[in-house]
């Protein structure tokens, strides 16, 4: 199964319109998981204020905090998390690329946390490809795809990769 841009376009439409439907004028704050999920958050910010729509934007950097962090693993690449508004009482929605066992998801609300106590965190996917391990759900799903446990889902950005598609390696 390939995607092109035309079906990356459809996807962040999607995800941006059912999210005006859902906020409707009330103010939240998106914040994209590093890496990818920050572009994708940022697409779907650029979308939404072509809409009209005010939000607050930042970004989450989670390394330090997956659970299945190998510690023999040297150096970890850890950039800086950009959160600049307050996280206390907002309501948020986490944005990330891709959602699979749920763990990523999982350690960004555990993250989240320690700058203050939102008011509501959702979870916004561009492709929800299953096998979820955790009780986690997105509330806005862009593609859904059947795949198998070992299957790559492949997603290129225009920003980092020159070329919207979304691609699935079979294993
Ligand atoms: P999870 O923590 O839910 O198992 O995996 C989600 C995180 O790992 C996301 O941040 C996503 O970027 C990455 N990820 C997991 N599976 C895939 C995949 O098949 N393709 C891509 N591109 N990223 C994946
Ligand atoms: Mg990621």
């Amino acid at each position: 199964m390939n995607m092109g841009e035309d079906k990356m376009a459809e996807a962040v439409e999607q995800l941006a319109g059912a999210i005006v439907e859902k906020y409707a004028g009330e103010k939240f704050a998106l914040i994209g998981l590093r890496s990818r999920g920050d572009e994708v958050a940022l697409r779907l910010k650029s979308q939404l204020e072509a809409k009209g729509v005010e939000l607050d934007f930042g970004i989450l950097d989670i390394s330090l905090y997956r659970d299945d962090l190998n510690h023999l693993s040297a150096n970890p690449k850890l950039q800086a998390s950009e959160i600049s508004f307050a996280v206390d009482g907002a309501k948020v929605i986490l944005v990330d690329d891709v959602l699979f066992t749920g763990r990523t998801v999982r350690s960004a609300i555990d993250a989240l946390m320690d700058y203050g106590r939102p008011a509501g965190v959702e979870l916004a996917v561009l492709v929800d490809r299953g096998h979820r391990e955790l009780p986690i759900e997105p509330n806005y799903v862009g593609i859904s795809i059947e795949t198998e446990r070992l299957d790559d889902v492949v997603v290129h950005l225009k920003n980092t990769d020159g070329v919207d598609e979304i691609l699935v390696h079979r294993a």
